[in-house]
């Protein structure tokens, strides 16, 4: 793949690889309150909402991975680690509507898979900072065997404004039941070498909280944070049924103000906001109705074939999020079968005051 493509469509400046790192992850509240209007957007008489396109996108520019989790799909699947690749141009004609839009804020080049597998992951932070512009925010999540100090750098220098390490372990004995297949020590030196380098690139610890690691979750968040890094916690989920081990990997969830705080958010909208709020993009171009549907039961258009606003607001879409809407989420896959579909399963839901970077795999 090269970078030629993009030519004379390019904007915006890239944004300069120096400066001080923020204290907290970008757009957590602002994008709160814009999926809750995402939500409002949508006028289920007119089977169609208002917003001209997602506020966060996943695309998948490489499948599969290099790990084999005990909360991921990927262990009971035969992936091959980067079997599939999205061909460039694919990839810049989707970024290119997109920018059309003008409504995303976030962007994740990654969906249900380890990003850094893409060798061409540099190029294509670079494509989408220059086509979508400075001010969206580019947020990879990685599980960061790959994640050497030069990998950091190419990636920093690209664009990427916020750098997740999916680590879920202060211990190597915790880590090796929860992430197989990967290095502790070796992911551990990739993040303090990552947490070193100068730059604006925020650096982030997802801690996926389950029964083997509660006894490591306060000394994660204390050591990580230290060191400066955001910790970023979240529940595991079964991924609409494709998790066999959910039932017995969960732990109960949140503490009773936090519980309540999610209950009154699941009174309040009755569905879940997501795909009122986002894309995601599968490698040869298909659009999942959901970044929780691993077996990809519900595809909802192929922006291969369609423009933006026949995938994000085509009838396929619609009739789903009105079925959402009006509390009927538990009469179709792959929401009949999610853990996070309301009302909230405590089990499944990421921790508030934490910013969720949101199965971005
Ligand atoms: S959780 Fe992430 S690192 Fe682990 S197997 Fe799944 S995709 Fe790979
Ligand atoms: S309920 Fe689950 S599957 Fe349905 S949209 Fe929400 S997260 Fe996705």
């Amino acid at each position: 793949m090269t970078s030629s493509s993009t030519g004379p469509s390019e904007i915006g400046p890239q944004p300069p690889e120096n400066g001080e790192r923020r204290k907290s992850l970008p757009l957590g509240p602002q994008l709160a309150a814009e999926a809750r209007q995402a939500w409002t957007s949508y006028d289920p008489a007119a089977r169609r909402t208002a917003l001209a396109g997602p506020l966060s996108v996943q695309i998948q520019t490489v499948t599969g991975c290099n790990g084999r989790c005990v909360m991921c799909p990927m262990t009971e699947r035969e992936d091959r680690p980067g079997a599939h690749t999205m061909d460039e141009s694919l990839y810049v004609a989707i970024l290119e509507r997109l920018r059309g839009a003008g409504t995303v804020r976030i962007l994740a080049p990654m969906l249900q898979c380890e990003p850094l597998l893409d060798p061409h992951l540099a190029t294509r932070v670079r494509q989408a900072r220059q086509i979508l512009g400075p001010q969206v925010v580019i947020w990879v999540t990685t599980n960061g065997a790959l994640l050497t100090p030069e990998r950091a750098g190419d990636l920093a220098s690209a664009g990427v404004d916020v750098m997740e390490v999916s680590l879920d372990a202060a211990s190597q004995e915790t880590y090796g039941a929860i992430r197989q297949r990967l290095d502790f020590s070796k992911i551990v030196a990739n993040t303090e070498a990552l947490l070193a380098r100068p730059g604006r690139m925020q650096v982030a610890l997802r801690f996926t909280r389950q029964q083997a690691n509660a006894p490591e979750e306060a000394r994660f968040v204390k050591e990580w944070s230290a060191r400066g890094a955001i910790v970023v916690k979240m529940g595991v989920t079964n991924r609409c049924g494709s998790v066999s081990t959910f039932e017995r990997l969960a732990r109960s969830g949140a503490a009773p103000p936090e519980r309540q705080a999610l209950l009154a958010k699941d009174l309040l909208f009755r569905g879940c906001l997501l795909p009122f709020a986002r894309m995601h993009v599968l490698y040869d171009g298909r659009a999942l109705f959901c970044c929780e549907d691993w077996r990809e039961e519900c595809v909802v258009g192929d922006l291969g074939r369609q423009p933006l606003d026949e995938v994000w607001n085509g009838e396929a879409v619609n009739r789903l999020r009105g079925l959402i809407h009006s509390g009927g989420a538990g009469d179709f896959e792959p929401c009949r079968s999610c853990s996070r579909r309301p009302p909230m399963n405590p089990l499944a839901q990421t921790v508030p005051g934490t910013q969720s970077a949101e199965e971005r795999r």
